[in-house]
């Protein structure tokens, strides 16, 4: 038995020190290496078996292998890759077919990772601004929210306000207001300045731990926008794709933003797929060889994410997002525990607030929360994010807050 035990450590510290050694050292994982997913499931490299309850950041939201959408990835890999956008393909003009009628907007531009889709829609914003709105060369404002996080190259982190994040990446992009969240009356006064050209906002704020404003507040911001000419632009890239038990969480009030970013769960938890939506007179100011991307709009791409897609609407995984979201925090609230002073979130978008004297107590329950067969990580120190491939059962939902509930113990 002694041995088992030593293999199994020698095996997950071989791979945690090649990492080390070679690879950079801008992440802080926990100790856990991983070799194989399927559904809510991830199993690590001497095949202990586990929840997975971050789900990729978002990115896997239809679980892991989701067996329609593999189909398509192998038979599409099988066929073209890649043609760059100086050719047309078979698969992009369907892709955006499809897509557009999916979201009811006129055009999407395809690109990769989430942070390359953000970056498209500040360009395609300021566009907007100087060739329909009128607004004087190089004077554009986006208006962005405190505690933001919409990725991480020069030109995003320069409207961030967390210091992790900025730290000695300067000089940053001008051309941002920086508004509190969930503030109406300071979008109100942003919107003042007749330069304001758009409102970037994400609908739950994901990475500061998942912050739900109040009800109303989308809705309410974006009649303010509307009113000023200014352009609503949601960040939908974690809240989207029935995260938080809707299509898009704007849809939970009814708010269609002028300009709608998806990106993670778009590319089915197999390569990065983003997109930026919007209508004809936003999207037609960008004009041929103004923006791109050599991997946009690929082939495997746009089959994937067409599947991604059907597959969400056929497994109605918003309503089981909804249902099952309740039941986590209505499992969690039973729990009754005092180390949680705040549980939060929307369907399958949630976090935990630990309460205790030892600063490192989330990372602390994380790593009890791995010994016990369930992967989840801190944000911010004190908050922990719950949210499960939105394929989850109830019993698995119950097994889930057991294990969280056993975890708890080890800050007693
Ligand atoms: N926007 C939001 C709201 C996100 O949550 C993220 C990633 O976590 C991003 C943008 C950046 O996406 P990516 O890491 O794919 O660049």
């Amino acid at each position: 038995m002694q041995s088992t035990v030593n293999d199994m450590l020698s095996k997950t510290q071989y791979y945690l020190e090649l990492e080390e050694q070679y690879g950079a050292h801008n992440y802080h994982p926990i100790p856990v290496v991983l070799s194989r997913g399927e559904g809510v499931f991830v199993w690590d490299v001497d095949n202990k078996r586990y929840y997975d309850f971050l789900s990729g950041y978002s990115a896997v939201n239809h679980g892991h292998l989701h067996p329609k959408i593999l189909k398509t990835f192998i038979e599409q890999s099988q066929r073209l890759t890649l043609t760059s956008r100086a050719f047309h393909s078979d698969a992009l003009g369907e892709y955006a077919k499809f897509i557009t009628a999916f979201f009811s907007y006129e055009k999407v531009l395809p690109m990769n990772t989430g942070v390359e889709a953000v970056e498209t829609a500040i360009k395609l914003c300021r566009k907007w601004a100087y060739e329909i709105k009128g607004i004087p060369s190089n004077k554009a404002i986006i208006v962005v929210c405190e505690g933001n996080f919409h990725g991480r190259t020069t030109g995003v982190i320069s409207f961030s306000n967390d210091s992790l994040a900025t730290k000695n990446f300067g000089p940053y992009l001008p051309g941002f207001t920086i508004i509190p969240y969930n503030d109406e009356e300071a979008l109100k006064k942003a919107l003042e300045d007749k330069n304001v050209a758009g409102f970037l906002v994400e609908p739950i704020q994901g990475e500061a731990g998942v912050v739900v404003p109040a009800e109303g507040y989308l809705a309410k911001a974006k009649k303010r926008c509307k009113e000023a000419n200014v352009l609503f632009i949601a960040d939908e890239i974690q809240t989207g794709l029935c995260r938080t038990g809707r299509m898009l969480a704007c849809d939970h009030e009814n708010v269609r933003p002028d300009i709608l970013i998806l990106g993670k769960a778009l590319g089915g938890g197999m390569l990065p797929v983003s997109a930026v939506l919007a209508d004809d007179e936003i999207m037609l100011t960008l004009k041929p060889g103004e923006h791109g991307s050599t991997y946009g709009g690929n082939p495997l791409a746009c089959k994937t994410a067409i599947t991604a897609l059907q597959v969400l609407k056929d497994e109605r995984l918003g309503e089981n997002a909804s249902e099952m979201g309740e039941a986590l925090r209505k499992g969690l609230k039973d729990l009754g525990s005092r180390h949680i002073s705040v549980i939060r979130g929307k369907g399958l978008l949630n976090a935990i607030i630990i309460r205790h004297s030892n600063k490192d107590a989330a990372w602390q329950l994380c790593l009890q929360l791995k010994e016990n067969g369930l992967l989840a990580k801190p944000t911010h120190g004190d908050k922990i994010r719950f949210a499960p491939p939105l394929t989850i059962t109830r019993d698995q939902i119950m097994d889930c807050v057991d294990i969280i509930g056993k975890s708890l113990s080890c800050l007693d």
